[in-house]
């Protein structure tokens, strides 16, 4: 509304009769309690097309400094009938919301929100949007959390993990805590992996990654950990053929002493070791510490990466990524795209990426 029009409107209530204000108000409660409907909201949105998995970010940065520059959020897995919320940081809800608005997005498809650890730029966001998949359908769908995030929140809040959606705890065999080591969602598979982070002090083997076993594609997601070295094996072990990973290389250490991430995080010169040890067709890089709010660092990291990794003579292909990103995997092709708005380091990696990956639809473009 223009500053006229509000003004326009002010007078107008201050000028309207008690009577005229209560219907006013009555109209209100009407619209507060359609509102409540799981069926309220915007609709029909978008969903992938059968067959096709999507990842969309939800904010690319992390880490501490990451999240206060505005960037955790997590991202979405789905399918054309399974989406999965995973790590919502502090900038997921608002960025889901401009998704709803924009018709990209809707409560009622959220099947599941998972939470691998309790750092606040991975389930910041967790307990809203909890209250907007509950809200939204009458169905129980599933909070799937690791052995930390299960215990304290359950204790914290009972009302919602528990009462407001079935709890599953993940863990790995490798993994301080118990629980399942898989678990299915629709038509998504979720498997646990290890993490070798400091989720606590003196708790460095409480956290999970996670592998998604798509019906288009495996993917890897690191979340925040340290590249031990048994974990590739213990990926493959799990998900042998990876179209994508989602590397948390934060710690872009590329001069720096060794030891900077220690229990922490990815650095920039694992990645090239990950795509040697499991050869995925693309390893996307999130988690961002806040420097990489610069679209100029972003796509330096990428285009250092790159050519390690061809220098190696590995297939493999490095993606920046950015918030809104959308990577849309479909018979052996990945493409990314941002549908709506972004920032100057979404505009880089787009133009980037346009330059690296082929595009949906042209012929010979297999690449994994
Ligand atoms: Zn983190």
């Amino acid at each position: 509304m223009t500053a006229d029009g509000s003004q326009e409107m002010v007078q107008g209530l201050l000028s309207a009769s008690t009577a005229e204000l209560e219907r006013i108000l009555a109209e209100a409660d009407a619209n507060d309690i359609a509102m409540r409907e799981p069926a309220a909201g915007p609709a029909p949105h978008r969903l992938p097309a059968p067959g096709t998995s999507e990842v969309m970010i939800l904010g690319a940065l992390g880490c501490r400094h990451g999240m206060l520059a505005g960037g955790a959020g997590g991202h979405l897995v789905r399918t054309a009938t399974t989406t999965v919320l995973v790590d919502p940081g502090p900038a997921a809800l608002g960025c889901l919301l401009g998704l709803a608005l924009r018709g990209l997005f809707s409560w009622a498809e959220l099947d599941a929100i998972c939470v691998t650890h309790l750092d606040p730029d991975h389930y910041a966001d967790a307990i809203p949007c909890l209250e907007g998949m509950a809200a939204a359908s009458r169905q129980r769908k599933h909070l799937l959390v690791n052995p930390t995030v299960s215990r304290r929140c359950g204790a914290f809040s009972p009302y919602h993990f528990g009462e407001m959606a079935d709890v599953i705890t993940l863990a790995h065999p490798d993994t301080d805590g118990d629980g399942e080591p898989t678990a299915k969602v629709g038509d998504i598979t979720i498997h646990a992996t290890p993490a070798f982070h400091m989720e606590e002090k003196g708790r460095n083997r409480t956290a999970i990654g996670l592998a998604y076993e798509t019906p288009a594609a495996g993917i890897w997601y690191t979340s925040d950990t340290n590249l031990t070295p048994e974990l590739p094996g213990q990926v493959a072990a799990i998900m042998p053929g990876l179209a994508l990973v989602i590397a948390h290389a934060d710690a872009s250490n590329i001069a720096q002493a060794p030891g900077r991430a220690r229990a922490c995080h990815l650095e920039t010169r694992d990645i090239p070791a990950i795509a040697d040890k499991l050869r995925p067709g693309h390893i996307l890089i999130h988690h961002y510490d806040a420097a990489y709010s610069a679209a100029r660092y972003r796509i330096a990291q990428a285009v250092w990466l790159q050519r390690v990794i061809t220098g190696q003579g590995l297939p493999t292909q490095i993606l920046p990524s950015a918030n809104g990103q959308r990577l849309t995997l479909a018979s052996g092709l990945l493409t990314s795209e941002i549908p709506v708005g972004g920032d100057d380091a979404g505009a880089a990696a787009t133009a980037y990426l346009d330059s690296r990956l082929p595009r949906a639809g042209r012929p010979g473009t297999e690449s994994w």
